[in-house]
């Protein structure tokens, strides 16, 4: 969980009674090598609060991360130095994560120097070069080295991002919306990549987005969120095919058809009807019932669990539709507005 503290004077201005951001409650996943995991969500969902957790950008209000089963609690130590090293970020915005005076070799040089992975002499660090650039199909290498991050196009220093990443041998990526910024034309390519690279190194990828038809067409697993909160999961295909919480189907409708590729990874962003509410001060119970056709009584007050849906093994939601005792009770929609 992430809260962040509201200042007294934006609290009384808005009147609230609570004193802090609730941008991440209780979001719990688990990311495994040779995986994309999708995390996806409208802008203001808590996804990237998300990434910069996971990055150790910043502490938690509360829970913990671990690596291999062991907690990375104490900033510092040597359980989160292994972290910081074995989990490595790309951010949305490749320009901007690359320091304009200086060229991709120093960048490159920079990453594999600190993690111990440039070799014991100058021919070793030109192999090791070489081959992250190769790994990032960035060739013939020795065309790029010597290059300022504004010589490149928008996805090849995305490229060159990823392969500074490499730099440090990790076992995860964080990718925040890797391909957001980057021309429609060229975003596949880079998909394509990170993909390649998960099969060939084995790597864990958290893929963050907004994108639901993206999850499907990229990722293995496909977790959703909303207003901070998780609410549904399991493997893409089954998220996406047969969505089980309203506001993923809602997420889903007003999609394109991710059958028809030329409509996959467009600009259609954030197309969810009506406005994502405040996190200052959140909805009771279901924090998505004041948007839910099929709100019940149950939903304002009382928060959902996460319930098994159906007979797709991982497939969960936090959704009181799936407790067939709610269902009983209160008709679905009787509460909805
Ligand atoms: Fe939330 Fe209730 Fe709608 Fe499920 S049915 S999404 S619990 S408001
Ligand atoms: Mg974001």
């Amino acid at each position: 969980s992430k809260h962040f503290p509201v200042r007294r004077k934006l609290r009384d201005l808005f009147n609230r009674t609570h004193d802090a951001v609730h941008a991440v409650d209780d979001v719990n996943l688990i990311l495994r090598r040779g995986r994309v995991t999708a995390l996806v969500g409208e802008s203001g969902s808590g996804k990237s609060t998300v990434a910069r957790l996971l990055a150790q950008l910043y502490p938690r209000t509360d829970g913990d991360i671990k690596l291999h089963g062991l907690s990375t609690r104490v900033r510092g130590g040597r359980q989160f130095r292994r972290y910081a090293a074995r989990v490595q970020m790309i951010f949305q915005d490749p320009f901007a994560s690359l320091n304009p005076v200086h060229t991709i070799r120093y960048h490159l040089t920079r990453s594999l120097k600190i993690h111990g992975n440039a070799g014991t002499n100058a021919e070793e660090l030109e192999a090791a070069l070489a081959s992250l650039l190769n790994r990032v199909h960035l060739t013939p290498p020795e065309r790029y080295l010597d290059k300022f991050p504004h010589e490149l196009s928008g996805g090849q220093r995305q490229r060159v991002a990823i392969a500074r990443a490499l730099g440090a041998d990790p076992e995860a990526l964080l990718a925040d919306e890797p391909v957001s910024m980057l021309d429609v034309s060229i975003r596949l390519g880079v998909l394509n990549l990170l993909r390649d690279l998960k099969e060939r190194l084995n790597l864990a990828i958290l893929y963050i987005t907004h994108d639901i038809a993206s999850a499907r067409y990229f990722a293995d697993d496909t977790m959703v969120m909303y207003a901070g909160r998780m609410v549904e999961g399991g493997d893409s295909e089954t998220v996406t095919q047969s969505p089980a919480h309203p506001y993923t189907q809602l997420l889903i409708d007003s999609a394109p058809d991710p059958d028809r590729i030329e409509n996959l990874l467009g600009d259609h962003a954030d197309r969810g009807n009506g406005e994502p509410p405040s996190l200052i001060n959140p909805p009771s119970g279901c924090r998505f019932h004041p948007r839910c056709p099929m709100a019940m009584p149950r939903c304002s007050r009382e928060l959902p669990t996460r319930l098994e849906i159906g007979d797709q093994p991982g497939h969960w939601a936090a959704c009181w539709l799936y407790d067939p005792a709610t269902v009983a009770a209160e008709k679905p929609g009787s509460a909805a507005v």
